[in-house]
């Protein structure tokens, strides 16, 4: 089947076609207006995915090549997210599939980051159930026990900043551009991890916690920056290094905790996040480490992105006599929404 698949969650705006499993077209517009407030700004999102949409869905549909005549359902993200865009996305799907009476299927968000790892991909091996993914964005900071593609439990997550959001406010004190988890990631490959000890929060259970980082570095830069006006600028690499060496040691001893926990050994990291490859090394390292089998998806599907809320769309349109795969036109956007 050809599914059309539409994500509006946060600051992207993105339109994907799917055939079955396999992604035909996965168009995705950014929003660079959120650079020069140094965070997303909400209603400055809407507005946006307001003039983006109809274009990206246009392109998704010429690029796969697809009429939309051909389409036999459309999918989207009906949450969690920030409301004034998930309402674009949402409000664009219901009347698309209304007009061409089609199917609608709403999806979770983060439940397709996971699910992610489902798209078919030449020379990718989809995770066994059961497995664990773990999800690192922007937004949010999960361990979740995946038993079958709609059998999830968190079983750890954050009680204050995202990882992403760590990454991004350390960035910032240090006066890099937003998003700053990408340059910290370049400077961090020419530093050393261990120039700069910063400690680890102890937090019970699964959970995590980052705000303790960002005040930690704060007052580090404070301090050093009173008794040498450059020490930044001068030690950059090094403090890069040793910020995302600390950030990859909590998460590795949560993974290390769950995998103990549960006696699951399969992980699959989403999210934007993953992208770190200081943090894809420590994962990937954990097979001959510990037994680990790994999944890292191609980049494209582990940011947002619509080809992940397609992949959910197809494994609900499959399972057809489940009447809970389809909505009707009552249903809408919501801010908060359980995995
Ligand atoms: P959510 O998916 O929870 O709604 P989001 O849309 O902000 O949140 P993504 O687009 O998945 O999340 O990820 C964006 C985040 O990923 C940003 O915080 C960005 O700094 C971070 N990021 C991207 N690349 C890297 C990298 N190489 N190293 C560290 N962080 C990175
Ligand atoms: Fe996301």
């Amino acid at each position: 089947c050809f599914i059309l698949a539409i994500e509006s969650s946060c600051d992207d705006t993105s339109a994907a076609v799917l055939h079955n499993d396999k992604v035909l077209s996965n168009v995705v517009a950014g929003q660079a207006i959120h650079e020069q407030y140094g965070g997303v700004v909400p209603e400055l999102a809407s507005r946006a995915h307001q003039q983006h949409i109809v274009p990206v869905v246009a392109a998704a549909l010429r690029q796969a090549n697809i009429d939309k005549k051909q389409l036999n359902a459309i999918a989207f993200t009906s949450g969690p997210g920030l409301l004034g865009s998930l309402l674009v996305g949402t409000s664009f799907a219901k009347s698309l599939a209304l007009g061409l009476n089609l199917p609608l299927i709403d999806v979770n968000h983060m439940q397709a980051h996971i699910l992610a790892h489902f798209i078919d991909e030449e020379g990718y091996e989809k995770p066994s159930f059961p497995f664990l993914a773990m999800t690192i964005s922007g937004g949010h900071t999960q361990i979740v026990r995946v038993d079958d593609y709609f059998e999830m439990t968190v079983i750890g997550e954050t009680i204050d900043d995202a990882v992403g959001e760590a990454f991004d406010k350390s960035a910032k004190l240090l006066g890099l551009p937003y998003p700053g988890g990408p340059f910290i990631d370049k400077y961090a490959a020419l530093g050393n991890p261990k120039a700069f000890p910063f400690t680890k929060p102890n937090v019970p259970k699964l959970n995590f916690s980052f705000s303790g980082l960002k005040t930690q570095i704060m007052y580090f830069v404070q301090r050093n920056t009173e008794a040498q006006s450059d020490f930044v600028n001068e030690n950059l690499n090094d403090i890069c290094a040793s910020i995302q060496y600390t950030i990859i040691n909590i998460i590795l001893d949560k993974l290390k905790k769950a995998v103990k926990e549960t006696g699951i050994k399969s992980i699959a990291i989403g999210g934007g996040v993953s992208a770190n490859s200081g943090i894809r090394k420590a994962i990937k390292d954990g097979e001959a480490k510990w037994g680990w089998k790994t999944y890292i998806p191609k980049f494209e599907y582990t940011t947002d992105n619509a080809g992940m809320i397609g992949i959910v769309g197809y494994l609900k349109y499959q399972n057809l006599e489940n009447k809970n795969s389809f909505v009707d036109q009552g249903v809408s956007a919501q801010s908060r929404l359980k995995i």
